[in-house]
This record gives C-alpha cells, structure tokens and sequence, in this order.
C-alpha cells in the first residue's frame, strides 16, 4: 500500500510513499519511548525554546508551506500561508504560557500539606485530517511537546508531503531526534499503534466513524483519548441582526477552505421576516467568490481535496433537490479536470433533508425558515453534532441567553466561528470530547500527580 499525494486541481499524482510494515512502526514506536525519557527531564525553558524556533520557521516559510497545501489538498496558497503563521502563533502561545499553565499547584485545604503537579504521559499518537494539515497538528502537538510528551503523527493519507514538511519543521526547529515522528501508515495500521507498549494515548481530529473506532481501540488498550470530530454548524439569523455583517461573515464561514472545515457554517436558520432579504443578501457575496486555481493568489475557493468528497457532497445536495428544497446557485460539479465544486444555496430546507442532518463537507449552505428565535433555537440544537454556533442579533442580552442554551462547544454572538490559540476548542455530542487549546489544551494529556507531604 502507498500514500498517495495528488493534485486535486489536476488530478495529477505528484508523489507516491510506500507505507511502512508493522515491525518498522514498531521500531520507531520504541525510538519514539526512548527519544520521550530525555525530552520529559529537558527543562521547560529548553523545550519551549524549541516551540519559539518553529514558529520563526512557520512564520518565514509561510508561502511556501501555503504552495504545498495548495498543491496537496487545494486550499487556495493564501489561506495556506495564513494558516502556517496561525501554526506559528500556537507554537508562540504555549512557549509563552507553559510554564504558568503547568506550574505546580497548591492543595487548598485547612492544613493540607500536598500538591498538584503535571507530568508527561509519554507518546501522544495524533490521528489527523487533510483539511487544515498543518494548524491540526501544531494546535495538538505544541501543548503536547511543551508538556514533555513526545509525539507520533499519523497524517491523513492524501497529505504525505504535509506531515513529512511538519516532521521536518520540528527538526529544524532544534526538537532532539524523535521527540515528533511522521509515521508513514495507513489507517488500518493505527489500532496496533495505539496498543503498542509505548504509545500512552491517543487523539484524533476526523469523521465520528474514525473516532468511534479509535474510541474504541483505545478503550480496549486503556489509554486515554480526545476526539474531535464534524459539525453542522447552525448560523443563526434573528430578525434585528445586521444582515450585510452577518451575510459577509456567513458567506466566508460557509466557502473558506471550499467549505471543508469543521466549525464552518452549515445550517443558516434565518428568522421568517427576514428571510428572503437575507437570503438575497448571503447570494450575492457567495457569487462574487472566486473558484479557481489555489495556486492563484486571488483564488477564494479551490477543489474539494479528493473525487470521493465531490461525489458524497453531490449525493447530499441531490437527496435534497428531491426532497423539495430549492437551487438558488451552484449544484453541480464544475466540468473540466479537477475536483471544482461551486458555492451552492439551497433554500427551504427542512430538518429531513440531507444537507440538515448530515455534516455538507463542501461550500453548500442550507438556508432554514424559523418562525421566531425560539423556533430558531429549537432547529439549531436538532442535530447529532454539537461542536460550534454563531448567533446574529443587535441585542447582545437576548444573544446570550440564546448562546448559552446551545448545545454547542462554542457559541459565538456576531462572529463567525473559529478558534484562537486562548480559547478552549472541542464539540460536544456527536462532535467529540475533550478540548485543544488555552490551558485546557495542556492539561489532556498529563498526569495530574498529587503530592502529599507527611
Ligand atoms: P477521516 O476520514 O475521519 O480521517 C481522519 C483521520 O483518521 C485520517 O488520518 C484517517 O486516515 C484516519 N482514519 C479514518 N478512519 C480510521 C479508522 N477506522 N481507524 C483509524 N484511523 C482512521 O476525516 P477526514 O476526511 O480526514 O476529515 C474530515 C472530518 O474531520 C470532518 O468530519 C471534519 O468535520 C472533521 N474535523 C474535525 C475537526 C475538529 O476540530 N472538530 C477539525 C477538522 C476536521 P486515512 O486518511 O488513512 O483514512
């Protein structure tokens, strides 16, 4: 078996990798432990020196990392590089905070004499998705490596350039060997690596499917694990929102990255007497986003990153025309050599249809008629997921008591959902457990040891 790395723009393959056999990711797994013994009695000073000198990296190659993605999965080379200097940021963020966020902490007590402290678990194996190929990784492994841990990726298989190009920046970056390998593995493979001796736990970012299974190995090995899986985002309209800001943030937050990310807007649910107007408004900034080359710096929307995912999104979008929503733009795949599919709106969808109770994992927004906020809020909490939520509405108390009756990990009021190396990230439902980021993000992944002194 090979990974594969192909040109969703072309449909060229660009390189091909043997997957390693069970005994070569055996042996890497036992360097992996050995490589962990030196990295946890490093001090913490020297290893987020490590995490400051990856960001320098990041931050200096952006373009080109940006070229690799583009080439790779399709995302258009301006997201890319933004998305390398997002990388950067997290790396700064925890070389800035480690050491208070993992500083020992005092038992509070009438006369407790004890202590918390924070050890690293050992091997952390990172399961990862294509789709931000870079900032999933850095987001999980900075906190991890800050922490003493080591880390073993096993990157999505159609981004082996991506996960070799990460390996590469930690090494540079002056990480002593093996503290972070790319294992070169398919997803069959990945249940040994999580029952193997050395690996203490596990964390994936991909599909509920993925995650169940990986849940599931882990449970049968004991070890502990963070899933962060799909979404289908409600975008909530309230009929004294201010339409031009949220049909901006919205046409963005459904058509960035071709619509291919977790937290991006799925499901608009739009007050009734507002509907239309809105409805007219999100068009219009939807056609003016231009689909093209990602290698072309004013591209907005590439290809979806393989042929499969435009045949699923397909389905989705067909199962439901036939269950009675309306086409107001796009629909079809773009005809020609690449994986193009166009902004699409569908409208008067219900909650039978596909694109309501399935995550659309492509530039398709579903528009949804609420009779009022209640209503509103009702839709919005009718699905599976539970990972984001954006609100729009002028009156910010009214938004909150809405936000705060989310079932979702994160809720934002007149804003676009996305994440931010200080704020907790992760979903709830079918949308996973645990959080990345902020001091939550470190505390997963280490031993909370107290200390009790007689
Ligand atoms: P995916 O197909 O689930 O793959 C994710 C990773 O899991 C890949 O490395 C994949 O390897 C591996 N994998 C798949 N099935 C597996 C199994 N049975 N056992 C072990 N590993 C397995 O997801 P994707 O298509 O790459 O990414 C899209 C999904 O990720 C969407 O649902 C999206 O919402 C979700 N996502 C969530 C977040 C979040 O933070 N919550 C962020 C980004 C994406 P192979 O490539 O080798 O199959």
């Amino acid at each position: 078996m090979a990974l594969v790395s192909t040109n969703p723009a072309t449909g060229r393959v660009l390189e091909s990798f043997e997957t390693w056999s069970k005994e070569t990711t055996a042996q890497v797994l036992d360097e992996v432990r050995e490589a962990f013994l030196g990295w946890r009695a490093t001090p913490i000073a020297a290893r987020t020196e490590v995490l400051r000198a990856a960001a320098s990296i990041l931050k200096a190659e952006a373009q080109i990392l940006g070229r690799i993605m583009a080439e790779e999965m399709g995302k258009p080379v301006k997201q890319g590089a933004g998305e390398a200097e997002k990388c950067a940021l997290v790396c700064e963020y925890y070389a800035d905070n480690a050491a208070a966020f993992l500083a020992p902490e005092p038992a509070e007590g009438g006369g407790l004499r004890a202590y918390l402290a924070f050890e690293p678990l050992g091997t952390i194996l990172a399961v990862m998705p294509w789709n931000f190929p870079l900032w999933q990784v850095f987001r999980l492994a900075s906190p991890c490596l800050a922490a003493g841990n080591a880390v073993v990726l096993k990157h999505a298989s159609n981004v082996p350039r991506c996960a070799l190009a990460i390996e590469d920046i930690f090494r540079r970056a002056g990480l002593p060997k093996n503290v972070f390998r790319t294992l070169m593995i398919g997803s069959r493979q990945v249940e040994a690596v999580i029952q193997h001796k050395s690996v203490a736990a596990v964390s994936l970012t991909g599909s509920a499917p993925a995650g169940a299974s990986v849940a599931a190995a882990a449970g049968r090995a004991l070890k502990p694990s963070l899933l962060e899986l799909g979404g289908s985002d409600p975008f909530v309209v309230l009929a004294d929102a201010d339409f031009e800001a949220a049909a901006a943030a919205g046409s963005l937050a459904r058509c960035l990255n071709a619509g291919q990310t977790c937290i991006a807007a799925k499901r608009f649910i739009v007050e009734d007497p507002v509907y239309e107007p809105f409805l007219e408004l999100l068009a219009g900034k939807v056609r003016a986003l231009k689909v093209g080359d990602p290698l072309d710096p004013s591209t907005d929307v590439g290809p979806l990153a393989r042929p499969d995912l435009v045949e699923e999104l397909q389905a989705q979008v067909d199962a439901s025309l036939a269950a009675g929503a309306r086409l107001v733009l796009g629909g079809k795949p773009l005809k020609g050599p690449g994986c193009f599919y166009p902004p699409t709106l569908l409208a008067d969808v219900t909650p039978d249809m596909a694109v309501f109770r399935e995550e659309t994992f492509g530039p398709v927004a579903a528009l949804i008629r609420a009779r009022d906020a209640e209503h509103a809020l009702a839709l919005a909490n009718d699905t599976e997921f539970g990972l984001g939520a954006s609100i729009w509405t002028r009156d910010l108390a009214r938004g909150e008591a809405l936000a705060r009756r989310m079932e979702a990990g994160s809720v934002f009021i007149n804003g676009m959902v996305k994440s931010d190396p200080r704020l907790p990230f992760g979903g709830i439902k079918a949308s996973g457990y645990g959080r990345e980021l902020s001091y939550f993000g470190i505390r997963q992944f280490v031993n909370v040891k107290t200390v009790w002194v007689g």
